[in-house]
């Protein structure tokens, strides 16, 4: 059987997307906000950042493929669901769970930029600097992370783990 051993506990990270929260409510003061949830495994992330916005916030959801349900990279990133809504001129916020070599987002964030949205910004639940290989802003990180594959809190393993409360390391037995 594999395991997972905890990394960030539930309540770290409730607490993290607080302050994330916080932050993000100064920065769009006054604005309209666009959310856009990179599925699936944002899904947690977003639901409990969102409830914590207290500006007029907007929610879409956008699927790309990079990862074809094992734990390494094709590098080649496809638009599996478009967004429902038009983003030009909007206050774009990219919300997504995990930003790995970067290559998802650089890729997402260039083609949504041709929208021609008024700002597009990009909040990552986690980062893992070191396995970074394009360079990437990431302009609201919540926790920095060592090069180990996770699991859990949207994120998967075969589609498993996603509903577990904290983020664990996975090991093969
Ligand atoms: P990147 O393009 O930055 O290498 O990869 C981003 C995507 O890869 C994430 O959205 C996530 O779906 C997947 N990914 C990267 N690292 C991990 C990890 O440690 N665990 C899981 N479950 N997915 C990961």
């Amino acid at each position: 059987m594999p395991t997972v051993d905890v990394l960030l506990s539930a309540d770290a990270i409730q607490d993290r997307i607080q302050e994330m929260a916080t932050q993000i409510n100064q920065d769009y003061e006054g604005e309209t906000l666009l959310l856009v949830g990179v599925l699936k495994g944002s899904y947690l992330f977003l639901a409990d950042l969102a409830k914590r916005l207290t500006g007029d916030v907007q929610i879409d959801f956008v699927q790309v493929s990079s990862y074809k349900g094992g734990k390494s990279t094709t590098g080649v990133v496809q638009i599996i669901k478009d967004l429902d809504v038009l983003i030009e001129g909007r206050n774009v916020l990219i919300i997504e769970d995990i930003v790995d070599t970067g290559l998802t987002l650089s890729h997402l964030l260039e083609l949504l930029k041709t929208r021609r949205p008024k700002t597009i910004r990009i909040a990552s639940l986690l980062r893992k600097p070191e396995a970074l290989q394009t360079p990437l802003d990431v302009d609201y990180v919540g926790f920095d992370i060592p090069k180990e594959f996770v699991v859990g809190y949207g994120l998967d393993y075969e589609e498993r783990f996603r509903n577990l409360p904290f983020i664990g390391i996975y090991r093969e037995p």
